[in-house]
This record gives C-alpha cells, sequence and structure tokens, in this order.
C-alpha cells in the first residue's frame, strides 16, 4: 500500500486551474521528489498532501485515511485533521522559527504543547533531534546566532522530534546560501537512508537524481510523467 495516495485531485485558485487531475502514489520508505518550473504547482501540491491548501476534488489519502473530507464534499472536522497532522513533518522554505526561544527550546515547544510531554522529556527528546542534525553543539543559541543552513536543521530536528510517519519539504534549501545548502541536503539525506518516507520540492537535481527513490515532473498544474532518478538529465 502507497503511504500517500493521490487520486484525480483538481485544485482551483478562482477561475485559475492549479492541479489537473492528479495521480501519484508515494510509496512508504521512500523519497520522492517532485520538480517542474516555477508556478507549475509542486507547491500546492505538496501542501494538498497536509491539506494546508484545500483541493476541490478528487481524493489524498494518507496510509489509507482521506485527508481534509470525511467523504467526497464533506470537510473533517479540525479536530480530527489537526490529528492526522501530527504524523506529518512539514519543512519550508523560510524556517519560520521563534526568535525568542533557543534552538532547543524551538524544537522542545511542539513536544510540550503538541504531545503533552513534560518539560525535562521534551528536552531530552529535542536534543536527541538536535543531535541527529548535527548541532549537539548549537542548542542553547537562538535562531539569530545560527546560520541560515544550521536555522533550517533546526527546523527539520523540530520536525523529526514529533516522530511523523511522512515529511513533506518545500524548496528546503532555496533560501540558503549555495555553500550553506549541502548541510542541509546531508541531513535529509541520512533521514532518508533511514528509511522515512520523504516528499521533497526541489530544484536541487543532484538531490533528485541522487537521493530520490522516484522523480514527479510537473507542468502547468499537470503531473506529466513519473520516472526513475536516474533519467532526469534526459527529460527536456
Ligand atoms: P510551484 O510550486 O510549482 O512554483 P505553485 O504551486 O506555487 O507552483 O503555484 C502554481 C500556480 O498557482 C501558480 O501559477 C501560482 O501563481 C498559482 N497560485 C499559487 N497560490 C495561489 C493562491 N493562493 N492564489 C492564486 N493563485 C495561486
Ligand atoms: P514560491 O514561488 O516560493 O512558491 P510565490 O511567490 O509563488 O512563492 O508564492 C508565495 C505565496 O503567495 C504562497 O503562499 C502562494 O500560495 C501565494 N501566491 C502565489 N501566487 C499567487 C497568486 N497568483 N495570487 C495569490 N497568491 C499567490
Amino acid at each position: 500500500a502507497s503511504a500517500v495516495d493521490i487520486r484525480k485531485v483538481n485544485k482551483y485558485y478562482g477561475p485559475f486551474h492549479a492541479l489537473k487531475d492528479v495521480d501519484l502514489a508515494i510509496p512508504p520508505g521512500k523519497v520522492t521528489c517532485l520538480i517542474g518550473p516555477s508556478g507549475s504547482g509542486k507547491s500546492t501540491l505538496l501542501r494538498c498532501i497536509n491539506f494546508l491548501e484545500e483541493y476541490d476534488s478528487g481524493e489524498i489519502r494518507i496510509d489509507g485515511q482521506l485527508i481534509g473530507y470525511e467523504a467526497p464534499g464533506r470537510k473533517m472536522s479540525g479536530r480530527k485533521l489537526r490529528e492526522m497532522r501530527r504524523s506529518i513533518g512539514m519543512v519550508f522554505q523560510q524556517f519560520n522559527l521563534w526568535p525568542h526561544m533557543t534552538a532547543l527550546g524551538n524544537v522542545a515547544e511542539g513536544l510540550v504543547r503538541v504531545r503533552g510531554l513534560s518539560k525535562a522529556e521534551a528536552q531530552a527528546r529535542a536534543a536527541e533531534a538536535l543531535a541527529k542534525v548535527g548541532l549537539a553543539d548549537k542548542m542553547g543559541n537562538h535562531p539569530a546566532r545560527l546560520s541560515g543552513g544550521q536555522q533550517q536543521r533546526v527546523a527539520i530536528a523540530r520536525a523529526i522530534a514529533m516522530e511523523p510517519r511522512l515529511m513533506l519539504f518545500d524548496e528546503p534549501t532555496s533560501a540558503l546560501d549555495p555553500e550553506l545548502v549541502g548541510e542541509v541536503l546531508n541531513v535529509m539525506k541520512t533521514l532518508a537512508g533511514e528509511g522515512m518516507t520523504m516528499v521533497v520540492v526541489t530544484h536541487e537535481m543532484g538531490f533528485a537524481a541522487h537521493v530520490a527513490d522516484q522523480v514527479a515532473f510537473m507542468e502547468k498544474g499537470e503531473l506529466v510523467g513519473v520516472d526513475s532518478p536516474g533519467r532526469i538529465l534526459h527529460h527536456p
């Protein structure tokens, strides 16, 4: 069974048809990269997976469970949606860290608020997640005292500390100076190696070619092909 099953999904922004009958199966434990020109609908599709963006027709199922709707056309309660989203980690282009909190605080906060862990438990788990992204020695730093690459790794640590079954990445390296891109891609590669199910919108063709298990190409709102990464370089 697929980790995420996307079937005949359509999405409109007013009259603009942003996703056209998109079908895609995301296999568990694998990395799927979404690539294509700017404006082709990659980010919209990614955001539909956790219903940050509402789709208008079709179905998206996470481990078999419909997300966003109880049944076609009937929306799911906010509580149920939040519950489903808890198992989905999301990393954006912008890091969205709290500036007044340390790296440790940024990762621990959600564990206290969303998971209900005690402060001590949350900090222990946060420290583990930060060590995993190579930031064991930066836990006490505030975001302003971290590089962009380090801030993005904190954002990844914050997501993995919640123990998601699925991670969504929306151009996680596009806001970074070129010399900092590699450290973030390496962390993502490590996660991939551990069998995390990942969907990654990216312009990093090297990452797509070497780390992805499948590459989905989007063009003008349509998913025009799904391929093995080896063939990326041959795509027009
Ligand atoms: P990509 O991620 O491939 O660059 P997007 O999914 O961000 O593309 O956008 C796809 C298309 O939908 C673009 O033409 C964009 O202008 C349009 N779009 C995205 N978000 C909105 C919105 N909130 N309202 C109207 N149009 C939007
Ligand atoms: P990116 O190219 O990094 O996806 P954009 O500048 O296209 O970023 O979009 C930034 C934000 O504006 C997103 O939240 C997107 O949904 C929204 N957006 C994009 N295009 C439009 C549009 N044509 N009308 C309204 N909102 C849009």
